[in-house]
């Protein structure tokens, strides 16, 4: 485990106090300024894995608030009410294990307020438990000394909600229960019963106090006298009471878990409730634990039983919230969860031209997005595919993986992006699982979660969501397939961009420009000064152009044997060219010996030439030059050289999709290109409208003057 050296602020008005990584997720405790209770109060936040945005909250510390708010609409959360003496710590502590893990499969946050305030000056934590600090008892108190501060009912039914959708994003439109242990079960049931109907998606309770102002319940009786100034004013603060006046039942079922063991029972009444809810026609579970105790043995024993009953509630209430949100701004909403009939280029065969047809794309699965296709790119990799080059080509599929489009649909449990969004496909996902050891290491973005479905062009489930209009199955290709008005990707595959850039720009950062970049800013780490050889100045050449502008390299060497190619590059920052096929002498020899006397710090491959490859890695600097690949090499061929020259101190490297993770980078440089730190009009050649366009497209690639060529459907 470890814990944030030091605690940072994602906004003014609330503090960071440690992170950790807990199994399931990230653990935070948060402290904010309380408007309700007057002073500083602290929370727990167990934020699932899968709600990566949130769990690194450092990681999007730098984006507005608004930004925040508008893109995580429905994170379900469960509140976890703590017991008499607890503050924000001892649930996570002590039933952190059992209740994380289980929330993180069922996909819902946990938050955990402190039972009192704390910084309350004018209460002194004497020596009773049960007032006072650590018993706040989830009410507004009206007497003197309490009423200043301890206001723990407005505190955890209004105030802290608010905070948690506002600033986090967390539990909007409703996507919120409660839960908790004795004093914290009395909260539960409470706050859930006292509030609006529909403003808690569920409620569940361990060993609540059901029953606090009868004579038999010394706590209650305390605490209303204290806080209220008697019982009769604790009536309204009182389950049982509550429950039975309440003319229809407000949930679907309570549940309740008590131990026939527990040393406070007789405070407990948990019959009260039964009888209460038999009145107003409310199913309740009510569970007797043979044996059990008051204690957390007894709360992490069944915590986990509550965690998924919540996770079941959470989940329906989250699909109904954005089915409504879908309803009110959704343009697609009348084809979400059907088949849709649109235009697609399939490739039938390889070495022939694509068919345009008409296809079925099925609606998306758990963990699936149905996107419309705005545009695409053409890539080298398609071409080579479909050229029949890459022995492991599927057929009939559907290439196609440098495209901008809107989220059409999502499927199960699809949280991370919803209609109307704007998203790349990205052919390498990122899953950002705690147990994906790739996603978790800063070394690299090689995301292997879908990579054995991807490589067969079947979707994470094995099956394909793409049928020709015979109803036969057609593939997928790199997980992306957007030679197609609509296609269907997986949600860990959806980068989620600004829609502040044009689609038809924003797709660039799919594949090629993206990788050119991140070979020199991640792969390479070009320093400032440092010189460069770049062979292939097409697309991917160029952004490694401009990449190495940008980190402020001094020389910059373009090498093709297509001296058209030499313009566009200099443009970019190239300060030498060479055409190559002119030289009488090797080119590494030419650079390595004329134009420099050792070589060049940093030389990157970008033609998928393996004779090329060796000149590039011959020419980097002795001692410490460095050479990356990006080409992809024809199926069967094999880099060589003397193993001397890594002897020398020359390191041989690669890189895929620049090293970028997907997902978390490539809204930064869309962002960063609308900032116009990034320009990349200037890759885009050649236009076209309409799918059926897309053999245009390829033969346009063909031709040498084509940087991308983008068909716009
Ligand atoms: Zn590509
Ligand atoms: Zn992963």
């Amino acid at each position: 485990m470890t814990t944030t050296e030091e605690a940072h602020a994602p906004s003014p008005s609330h503090v960071i106090l440690s992170t950790q990584r807990v199994d399931g997720g990230i653990y935070h405790r948060i402290k904010h300024p309380s408007s309700s209770t007057g002073v500083h109060m602290t929370f727990g936040l167990f934020v699932p894995s899968r709600y990566a945005d949130i769990a690194s909250i450092d990681a999007t510390m730098d984006e507005s608030r608004t930004t925040r708010r508008g893109r995580k609409d429905n994170v379900p959360v469960m509140f976890w009410l703590s017991g008499l003496t607890c503050d924000d710590t001892n649930f996570a502590q002590k039933a952190g294990p059992r209740a994380f893990p289980a929330a993180s499969r069922e996909g819902i946050c946990i938050v955990m307020p402190d039972t009192s305030p704390r910084d309350d000056p004018s209460i002194h934590n004497v020596d009773e438990y049960d007032l006072g600090i650590g018993a706040g008892f989830y009410v507004d108190a009206t007497t003197a000394p309490y009423s200043a501060h301890y206001r723990m009912y407005s505190y955890v039914a209004h105030e802290l909600p608010t905070f948690l959708a506002d600033v986090l994003g967390i539990g909007r439109n409703g996507c919120r229960s409660l839960c908790g242990h004795s004093m914290g079960g009395h909260g539960a049931l409470t706050i859930s019963l006292r509030g609006p109907r529909g403003s808690w998606a569920a409620v569940s309770a361990l060993a609540p106090i059901c029953h606090p102002t009868s004579p038999g319940c010394a706590w209650g009786r305390r605490a209303f006298d204290a806080y209220l100034g008697g019982v009769e004013a604790g009536r309204e603060h009182d389950a049982a009471v509550l429950l039975g006046k309440l003319a229809e039942p407000p949930f679907d079922e309570i549940l309740v878990d008590y131990g026939t063991n527990d040393e406070f029972l007789t405070y407990l009444e948990p019959m009260s409730l039964v009888d209460a809810a038999r009145v107003c026609g409310q199913a309740l579970t009510c569970n007797a634990r043979d044996g059990y105790d008051h204690s957390y043995h007894f709360v992490s024993s069944f915590v986990e039983n509550h965690v998924m009953f919540h996770g079941a509630r959470l989940r329906k209430r989250q699909a109904e919230a954005s089915a409504a949100s879908c309803a009110l701004s959704n343009p697609y909403a009348t084809t979400a969860g059907r088949p849709i009939e649109c235009m697609a280029m399939v490739a039938r065969a390889p070495k022939m031209p694509l068919c345009l047809e008409t296809v079925i794309v099925d609606p998306p699965r758990a963990g699936e997005v149905r996107v419309k296709v705005i545009c695409n790119a053409l890539c080298h990799t398609d071409v080579y595919t479909l050229d029949g080059l890459d022995p492991e080509g599927l057929f009939p599929s559907i290439l196609g993986h440098e495209a901008g489009c809107i989220v059409e649909s999502v499927g199960e449990g699809v949280t991370s992006v919803r209609p109307g969004d704007h998203v790349i496909p990205c052919y390498t996902p990122q899953c950002c699982k705690p147990s994906c050891v790739f996603c978790q290491s800063p070394k690299t973005n090689l995301c292997p979660e879908i990579r054995g479905t991807q490589g067969r062009g079947l979707m994470p489930d094995g099956t394909t969501r793409f049928k020709d209009k015979d109803g036969k199955p057609i593939y997928h290709f790199m997980g992306c397939s957007t030679m197609c008005e609509y296609s269907v990707i997986a949600e860990i595959s959806c980068a989620k961009i600004s829609k502040d850039l044009p689609l038809e720009k924003a797709c660039l950062f799919g594949c090629g420009v993206t990788t050119g970049l991140g070979a020199v800013w991640n792969t390479c780490k070009v320093e400032p000064n440092s010189t460069v050889a770049v062979f292939g100045l097409g697309a991917v050449g160029l952004a490694v152009v401009q990449g190495a502008k940008m980190a402020g390299a001094s020389r910059i060497i373009g090498v093709d044997i297509n001296p058209d190619k030499f313009p566009p590059a200099l443009a970019l920052g190239a300060t030498d060219t060479i055409d190559s096929s002119s030289l009488d002498v090797p080119v590494q020899s030419h650079i390595a010996g004329t134009m420099t006397q050792w070589g060049v710090d940093y030389t990157f491959d970008c033609t998928g030439n393996v004779h090329v490859m060796r000149a590039s890695l011959e020419c980097a600097h002795r001692g410490w030059g460095t050479s990356c690949i990006i080409g992809v090499a024809a199926s069967g061929h094999e880099i060589c050289t003397r193993p001397f020259q890594l002897v020398t101190g020359r390191t041989w490297k690669g890189t895929a999709f620049g090293g970028f993770k997907s997902r978390r980078d490539v809204p930064r440089l869309v962002q960063q290109c609308i900032d116009g730190t990034l320009p990349v009009d200037h890759f885009i050649t050649h236009t076209f409208d309409g799918v059926g366009c897309t053999n245009d497209a390829i033969d346009a690639l063909h031709g040498g003057s084509c940087l991308r060529a983008v068909v716009r459907y």
